[in-house]
């Protein structure tokens, strides 16, 4: 992680191709696909099993230990950044498809308790492009903003086939999914709040189960057990 600083205003970005300085744990998951739930998932090739895990296992997991925790959308499993190519209307697809998810929980997840950041990923090989990437701006068309993106499929939404498109070279992020840590204090948190300790809930995911983060994995839990 860098940052850089143009006309005053300091701008944090990944550089690709480089190792993160941390490794996968209790708080810290690297995902190299954004396919949240397991109908987004494309069947495996050969078998008939999933070809990868849902990142919303992940969130919940997050969500169900009281730290909290970030995900890595584009860094790979040994922390190499990769970056994932976006345009406006595939973060906007994004944004709608995390707080789908957050829907879809039970309880549902309030938006105060999760923030997404797109953090530009540069290539850093010649220095003069990483200004010229960190405040270039493409033009976005408002109207176009407002259609529906398609959240639970597998299939390619209308955002894919114009990133895909579009013949010149995008942008590169780290999408960031932020699961902050559970504050008992914060009165946003009354309708969740459990018992006298005012202890988080556990969050029942959209196939009905729920996690929670051991270590750099996630481990199936029972709603009402509150340990690791
Ligand atoms: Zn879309």
């Amino acid at each position: 992680m860098e940052t850089v600083e143009i006309d005053g205003v300091s701008h944090r970005y990944y550089v690709l191709k480089r190792k993160l300085d941390f490794d996968e744990d209790e708080v810290h998951e690297f995902k190299g696909h954004h396919n949240f739930t397991k109908e987004q998932i494309p069947p495996h090739p050969k078998y008939d099993r999933p070809s990868r895990q849902p990142v919303s296992k992940t969130m919940n997991a997050m969500l169900n230990s009281s730290t909290g925790g970030t995900i890595y959308i584009g860094v790979s499993d040994d922390a190499t950044v990769h970056g994932i190519l976006l345009n406006q209307y595939k973060m906007d697809h994004i944004e709608q498809n995390v707080s789908d998810v957050m829907h879809r929980y039970t309880p549902c997840v309030p938006s105060h308790r999760y923030s997404i950041n797109f953090v530009p990923a540069v290539d850093t090989t010649n220095p003069d492009t990483v200004k010229k990437n960190l405040s270039s701006s493409s033009s976005v068309d408002e109207g176009m903003r407002q259609k529906a993106h398609s959240l639970r499929l597998y299939h390619h939404c209308w955002c894919d086939k114009l990133l895909r498109a579009i013949n010149y070279v995008q942008p590169q992020y780290i999408v960031e999914i932020v699961i902050h840590a559970w504050d008992p204090a914060d009165p946003r948190n009354d309708d969740l709040a459990v018992g006298k300790m005012r202890a988080h809930p556990i969050h029942i995911n959209e196939e009905g189960r729920a996690y929670r983060r051991c270590n750099a994995s996630v481990r199936e839990v029972q709603p009402y057990v509150f340990e690791c």
